[in-house]
C-alpha cells in the first residue's frame, strides 16, 4: 500500500529542504530497527511491563443486553498506563530515539495528552524533553502542563497563530529543523510527513494484532466492524491495520463533528474538508474558502485537529473504511450511558465511537459482534461535560 511514503495520493513529504536531511535519517533508522529482534523484543517489554499490554477485550454485556443486535467488545486502551493509547506510539519511537544515539524529544500537544505521553517516556529513558503547546491550550490544560514539569519536560507556549495544537506541530517542526543532531521530534499521530504516519502507525498496529487474537479466542470468527474515533487517525489505524485485509470486516472511523457538520463549529475533516497540503503531507483538511485551514471545534480537545492521517485519507478515496461524523450531544450522551451502564467513564473522543457503536450495534444480529477502541479513560473531560450540563465543578 506504502510507496515511497504515499497512501495513494495521499502522504509524501512537503517539507524544506532544512528538515530533508531529519526526515531521511529517521526513515533509515526504522528501516533498520523496525525488523530487528531485539528491538522488537525491548519495545514488547516495555509494552508489557510498563504500559500495561496486552489490554482487555472486554465484552459489555449490559451494554450488549440493553441495545440488543450485535455483541459489543471494547478495548481497553483507557487501562494503559497514562490512560491512553499514546503511551504505545511514545515507547516506540522514544526506544528508536535512543538507538539513534538522540538524547532529547520534542514534541506538540494540544490537550496535552501527547505531551504528558511523551514526558513519561523521556522521564522513563532519561532524555531530555520539550513540548510546545499553543498558549491557549496551556491556558486550558492546566492541569496536564503542570504534570509535564512534575515529569521533567520544559513546557514551551506557542504564540503564533491561533496559539493552538497546529501552531504547536509548526513551532515543533522548526525547531527540530534548528536542532537534528541530538533531538527526535516525537509526534503524537498519523501525520507529518513520511515516515511519520508510518512509524506511528506501526507502534500502534499492536491494538489491532491483539484485538484479532482477543476475538478469535472470545468468538471463533472475526467481528463485524471495528469502531474507533479519528483525531489524526492514530487509535483508529492502529485499531483497523491488521483487519484492512479482511473485506467481511467494516472498519468505522469517527470523526468529531461538534455542533454539525452543517456548521462551522465542526472537525469532521473527511466529511467536510478538501484536498490539501499543511504539516509535510497530502490529505483532507478542514480549510476556508481560499485553502486556509479552517479553526475548528469539538468538545473533545484530542479531536480538534484540522486534518486526518494520509491512510485514512486513502482508505476513505477506496471505499475500504468508512468515516462517520458524530456531535458533541452524541458523544456527552454516550460518555454517560456508558459509565452508568459498564461502570467504565470512557474519554470524550472514545464516547464518539461508543455514540456511534451505540446506533450500529442494533442493526446487526446476536450472532455478530463489533469491537470499540476505548482510546483513552474520561476522568480528564469530567470537568468539561459537567459544564457543558450546565453544572460548574471545581478542579
Ligand atoms: C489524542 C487522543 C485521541 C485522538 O488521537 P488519534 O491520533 O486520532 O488517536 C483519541 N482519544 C484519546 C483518549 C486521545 O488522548
Amino acid at each position: 500500500m506504502t510507496e515511497h511514503g504515499r497512501f495513494g495520493i495521499h502522504g509524501g513529504q512537503y517539507i524544506p529542504e532544512t528538515l530533508m536531511n531529519a526526515v531521511i535519517e529517521l526513515e533509515d533508522a526504522y528501516n533498520r530497527y523496525k525488523d530487528d529482534p531485539e528491538f522488537n523484543r525491548e519495545l514488547t517489554d516495555l509494552f508489557n511491563q510498563y504500559a500495561g499490554r496486552p489490554s482487555r477485550l472486554y465484552y459489555a454485556k449490559r451494554m450488549s443486553e440493553d441495545l440488543g443486535g450485535a455483541r459489543i467488545y471494547l478495548k481497553r486502551e483507557d487501562l494503559n498506563h497514562t490512560g491512553a493509547h499514546k503511551i504505545n506510539n511514545v515507547l516506540g519511537q522514544a526506544l528508536l530515539a535512543k538507538k539513534m544515539g538522540k538524547t532529547r524529544l520534542i514534541a506538540e500537544t494540544g490537550a496535552g495528552q501527547h505531551g504528558v505521553a511523551t514526558a513519561t517516556a523521556a522521564a522513563l529513558f532519561g532524555m531530555e524533553c520539550v513540548v510546545f503547546m499553543g498558549e491557549e491550550d496551556t491556558r486550558r490544560q492546566a492541569l496536564n502542563v503542570y504534570k509535564m514539569k512534575l515529569l521533567g519536560a520544559e513546557v514551551i507556549p506557542v504564540t503564533t497563530g491561533t496559539a493552538t495544537l497546529k501552531d504547536a506541530v509548526s513551532q515543533a517542526m522548526r525547531e527540530w529543523t534548528s536542532r537534528i543532531s541530538d533531538t527526535h521530534y516525537c509526534l503524537g499521530s498519523v501525520m507529518g510527513p513520511h515516515p511519520f504516519p508510518t512509524i506511528v502507525r506501526d507502534f500502534q498496529a499492536v491494538i489491532s494484532k491483539e484485538i484479532r487474537e482477543q476475538i478469535l479466542e472470545a468468538e471463533g470468527k472475526l467481528p463485524a466492524a471495528v469502531i474507533a474515533c479519528v483525531g489524526g487517525g492514530s487509535n483508529a489505524i492502529g485499531s483497523f491495520y491488521h483487519f484492512i485485509d479482511d473485506s467481511e470486516v467494516k472498519l468505522i472511523g469517527c470523526e468529531a463533528a461538534g455542533r454539525g457538520i452543517d456548521t462551522f463549529e465542526t472537525a469532521a475533516t473527511i466529511n467536510t474538508g478538501r484536498l490539501g497540503i499543511f504539516h509535510g503531507m497530502k490529505s483532507y483538511f478542514c480549510q476556508d474558502a481560499y485553502g486556509q485551514i479552517a479553526p475548528v471545534y469539538s468538545i473533545s480537545a484530542g479531536l480538534d485537529y484540522p486534518g486526518i492521517g494520509p491512510e485514512h485519507a486513502y482508505l476513505h478515496d477506496i471505499g475500504r473504511a468508512d468515516y462517520v461524523p458524530v456531535t458533541d450531544e452524541e458523544a456527552v450522551e454516550a460518555f454517560e450511558y456508558v459509565s452508568r451502564t459498564e461502570g467504565i467513564i470512557p474519554a470524550i473522543e472514545s464516547a464518539h465511537a461508543l455514540a456511534y457503536a451505540m446506533k450500529y450495534a442494533p442493526t446487526l444480529s446476536g450472532d455478530q459482534s463489533i469491537v470499540v477502541t476505548v482510546s483513552g479513560r474520561g476522568d480528564k473531560d469530567c470537568v468539561s461535560v459537567a459544564r457543558y450540563r450546565g453544572e460548574e465543578i471545581s478542579e
